[in-house]
């Protein structure tokens, strides 16, 4: 037995095991005694299994993957072949190098990387026999012999070749008027034809198109893949030099320890069955473990750009606590924030350093939860922190977790900008000795003048108004570094949450507390858009309130501050005796501020506005939300949107004009009218307009995705994302992981950053 086989055949049992989640019963008498008797030529081996028996399962989990990492290491040294790094032009002739460049493709890596764009079936090709007339066919024929021919009258020059098929049948292969073709056939060759049939006494193939298949059978009998084209590189040429890539790398598996127990196939298999794979399960596999990989680098890179895991604090959670909470509630917590507060309080218990996103509709009570976490937090004895981003929504929660928190002994201290500067110094009195337990504001709170007794937690609502940098310095007023619990109403399908925030776990609010009605939706076109003002005055009339919405034009202020006069001077003449207010983009913060206070006083009875209002503001008597030209927001937008009317026990309504009414338009927008589940509604939009727009939500510097569909992978990017996580927990800067390393680096030289780790 070679070495080689021996490890082989030690490899075997040790996957088994793996598999069986080490219970060290899938040999008699145990592995320690196996690999004793078996690896004798391999002492490290025999002295890692030392002992086996007697460790729990975790531990034996690691033997196990050491174990695999040495016998596979051992298995690399033995092979031939270069590695990723190596340049990628000497696989192609001469005169081919240039393609290579122009494709981009520098090194191995690159052209192992270099996906098909789809494939072709070509493993049942027609034989000449059974050809019909006029049919369309593709043939795999040899060549015979060759010649120019000149039509007499017309003179028409025509290429015509005799080829056979694999059973002997012959057939005239045809060109018109291209006399070049004549040189690039040699007789003898295998061609790969496909024309139309002619059937006149004898067969003839109209053709148009050919490939000369040369010795390797790389574009027929079999998938074939088809690759992005560019002008003047051909898929053959593309199909030896992909083919040729995977003779001479060396492809090392970087997930050779673990790919066993995640069911994913190795990674040269992958490679191999990517671009020539033997049959559509084949095919499968192999997306499916590069799909794996791509998440997978996605996740370790989101993991260590946010500086990997940090230890905190320690919280305590007493029973009795989360009791006297409950108690002080008007109302039982829903499922939903139950299983939040659930996951929020098991990581302050835990020693790492809590970074959690808390997403949920509009409505769906975030605060509340937040709320326990405050309260958790100071029965430890530390202090709170909740920023909100604007000073209207800073007064509402103020409003709500003193509500919550006051009669639970619990002091909220309310900070912001406009406050005089003797109420300003006392707040931050009762902060600095630790008299105040809470602290509820804008930026405000993060001004150099603010000092915590003990900042053990930090609450962030809206997290995308607010910078990293702003989240950061929140988190700088701590001595050890607090927990953070992010809160955002914006729904963000969880796949995508998973690689845009892959710094932060994710808690879902999927549910509304009971008896809350949904907003009625109407999608109208713009034909009966007075329709929409029509129901506005007779909200009015009844005491209600109204939003009407348009869309800022973004690039140009002008524009956006005539469009919005223009539409409150139009409102005006159509409703007369309806007390308007406007809102634009570019008002000062603290004007917008105003009338939004006025309006939620009830100061007026219709708000026009060209700026997305804030989006938890609670105007308990607004009941009608209008939104102009609705196709140019994002569906999750327009969810957001009507999410502020309806709250206060009025039954809510929501008109979408559609200012261009195609069917499409119409269609995204009727999405809205029938579903009233925000995640559902992202996932629609992400579908429905790709992950451009969603995107946008955080500067990325991530890289494409070229096989991954986050609208399709939620369960495997999970699955990614927990490995990921598990392998930075034992080795944070990846020195045990080479080749994981290698791939970051390329993948991070390729989008234009040098250096990730
Ligand atoms: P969000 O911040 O998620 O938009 P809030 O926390 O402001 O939602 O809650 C919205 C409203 O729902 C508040 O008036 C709150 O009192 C109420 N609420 C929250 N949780 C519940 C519940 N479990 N049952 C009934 N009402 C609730
Ligand atoms: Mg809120």
């Amino acid at each position: 037995m070679t070495l080689a086989e021996l490890k082989e055949k030690i490899r075997r049992p040790l996957l088994r095991e793996l598999q069986d989640g080490a219970q060290d019963r899938v040999v008699v008498g145990g592995l320690e005694r196996l690999v004793q008797t078996l690896a004798r030529p391999l002492p490290e081996l025999v002295r890692l299994f030392q002992g086996y028996r007697d460790l729990p399962p975790e531990r034996r989990r690691e033997v196990l993957e050491k174990a695999l990492r040495l016998l596979e290491d051992g298995k690399e040294e033995k092979e031939e072949g270069q590695g990723l790094e190596a340049p990628a032009h000497p696989l192609a002739p001469p005169q081919g190098r240039k393609k290579l460049a122009e494709l981009g493709l520098h090194t191995l890596r690159d052209v192992l990387q270099y996906y098909p764009r789809r494939y072709e079936d070509r493993r049942a090709l027609s034989g000449v026999r059974f050809l019909e007339d006029g049919q369309k066919a593709t043939l795999l024929v040899k060549l015979l012999k060759k010649e120019l021919v000149r039509t007499p009258k017309k003179g028409m020059q025509i290429v015509q070749a005799l080829a056979q098929d694999a059973w002997g049948w012959r057939i005239t292969l045809v060109w018109f008027n291209q006399p070049w073709v004549l040189s690039k056939l040699e007789e003898g060759a295998s061609l790969l034809v496909t024309g139309r049939v002619q059937k006149r006494g004898k067969v003839q193939l109209l053709v148009e198109y050919f490939e000369d298949e040369g010795q390797e059978s790389l574009s027929t009998g079999r998938i074939v893949p088809v690759y992005p084209a560019k002008e003047g590189i051909s898929q053959a040429f593309l199909r030896r030099t992909v083919h040729r890539a995977l003779e001479v790398a060396r492809i090392e598996d970087p997930l050779a320890a673990y790919r066993a127990r995640l069911g994913l196939a190795p990674l040269d298999f992958a490679y191999k069955n990517i671009h020539f794979p033997d049959s559509e399960e084949d095919l499968k596999e192999a997306l499916l473990r590069l799909r794996f990989d791509e998440y997978l680098l996605l996740e370790l890179k989101a993991l260590l750009d946010a500086g990997g895991t940090v230890l905190g604090r320690v919280f305590r959670v007493e029973e009795a606590w989360l009791e006297a909470f409950r108690l002080a509630l008007p109302f039982p917590l829903t499922r939903a924030q139950e299983r939040a507060a659930a996951e929020i309080l098991k990581d302050m218990q835990a020693p790492r350093q809590m970074a959690r996103l808390l997403q949920g509709d509009v409505g769906s009570g975030k605060t509340v939860v937040a709320a326990l976490a405050l309260y958790v937090a100071a029965k430890n004895g530390a202090q709170g922190a909740l920023m909100a981003p604007t000073e209207i929504l800073a007064k509402q929660h103020y409003e709500n977790l003193t509500r919550y928190l006051f009669p639970l002994g619990v002091r909220v201290e309310l900070l912001l900008g406009s406050m005089s500067a003797k109420e300003r110094e006392a707040a931050l009195r009762r902060l600095a000795t630790g008299e105040a337990q809470v602290a509820v504001g804008t930026h405000a709170l993060i001004q150099e003048d603010v000092a915590f007794h003990d900042l053990g937690l930090a609450v962030i609502d809206e997290e995308h108004r607010f910078g990293v940098l702003q989240r950061r310095a929140l988190l700088k007023m701590a001595r050890i570094p607090p927990d953070v619990l992010v809160m955002s109403a914006t729904p963000i399908p969880r796949s995508l949450a998973l690689t845009l925030y892959g710094d932060l776990e994710l808690s879902v609010l999927d549910e509304l507390p009971p008896g809350r009605l949904p907003v009625k939706t109407k999608v109208l076109p713009h034909r009966l858009r007075l329709q929409a003002y029509a129901f506005a005055r007779e909200e009015v009339k009844k005491g209600h309130q109204v939003y009407v919405v348009a869309p800022a034009i973004e690039e140009n202020e002008e524009l956006d501050i005539r469009a919005a006069n223009a539409l409150y001077e139009e409102l005006k003449g159509l409703l007369p005796g309806v007390r308007l207010a406007l809102l634009h983009g570019k008002m000062p913060a603290q004007k917008k501020d105003e009338v939004m206070e006025a309006f939620r006083r009830g100061d007026y009875d219709l708000l026009v506005s060209t700026t997305v209002i804030e989006v938890g503001v609670d105007v308990p008597r607004a009941t009608l939300m209008i939104v102009e030209n609705a196709e140019r927001f994002g569906l999750a937008q327009l969810h957001q949107l009507r999410g502020r009317v309806g709250r206060g026990g009025l039954p809510g309504y929501c008109v979408l004009i559609a200012g261009e009414a195609s069917q499409k338009t119409l269609k995204r927008l009727k999405v809205l009218e029938s579903s009233n589940d925000g995640f559902y509604i992202a996932e629609m939009d992400l579908k429905l307009r790709g992950p451009g727009e969603l995107r946008g939500v955080r500067q990325s510097g991530y890289p494409e995705l070229r096989l991954g569909d986050l609208t399709e992978d939620t369960d495997l990017i999970e699955q990614a994302r927990a490995l990921a996580k598990e392998i930075l927990e034992k080795d944070p800067r990846l020195e045990a992981h080479p080749l994981l390393r290698r791939e970051l680096q390329a993948q991070a030289e390729r989008i234009g950053f040098r250096e990730v780790i």
